[in-house]
């Protein structure tokens, strides 16, 4: 990885993803980072093994004498390393087996932005975004959480520049206008739970016809 993660998934995330209480789009989206950076995977597996500990001593009270080695022994195992998926160009393996091992389909949203739907649902959608350099998604703020994870390229907004591995975390409280840096067409990972909401009445438009 020639970039270097400065953004990393917040550890309630992890925390909320090892114990699998995160809703789907968020979840393939920390799935997606954890893949591409070791720092947030040991953060993860950690909240895996206390996870499973901490149910263990419930069932089990009271706390037996061995449970600090227990602990420490969980965390040392060796990563088990399932078959992951293979990934496509820049699309890590998560992504690739939500897209069901297929190229994504991308659809134009104008000025040169594609996007494509990942999956969509009640509990919100995840779509990869293409922004040509130098291109600004537009103006917009959100209703619940958007997790945005860069894939090939960078962008930069308000709040910094976010660049391959980097995850950007936008709640109701920012609005922001991710700009495309030069060089690389960027590409993002971005799953919400609930329809942006843009400033400006075209993008609107566009939001109606584009579910974005
Ligand atoms: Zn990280
Ligand atoms: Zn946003």
């Amino acid at each position: 990885m020639k970039d270097t993660i400065t953004h990393h998934t917040p550890d309630a995330l992890l925390a909320a993803y090892a114990a699998g209480s995160l809703p789907h789009p968020y979840a393939l989206v920390v799935a997606t980072h954890v893949s591409l950076c070791l720092e947030c995977r040991a953060a993860y597996e950690a909240h895996q093994a206390l996870g499973g500990v901490v149910l263990d001593a419930v069932q089990s009270a009271p706390v037996s004498d061995g449970l600090k080695a227990d602990v420490l022994a969980l965390i040392e195992l060796p990563d088990p390393a399932p078959a992951r998926p293979r990934r496509l160009g820049p699309l890590p393996g998560p992504v690739v087996e939500a897209l069901g091992g297929k190229p994504p389909k991308w659809s134009t949203l104008g000025k040169g932005i594609r996007q494509c739907i990942v999956s969509e649902s009640r509990s919100g959608s995840v779509r990869l975004l293409s922004i040509p350099p130098g291109q600004a998604v537009p103006d917009h703020g959100h209703r619940g959480m958007e997790l945005t994870l860069v894939l090939q390229g960078s962008f930069s907004d308000e709040t910094g520049r976010f660049g391959v591995g980097d995850l950007e975390v936008a709640d109701e409280e920012l609005e922001h206008t991710p700009i495309a840096d030069a060089g690389e067409t960027c590409i993002c990972l971005a799953a919400t739970d609930a329809p942006l909401r843009f400033s400006a009445l075209v993008p609107r438009l566009l939001q109606r016809l584009f579910r974005i």
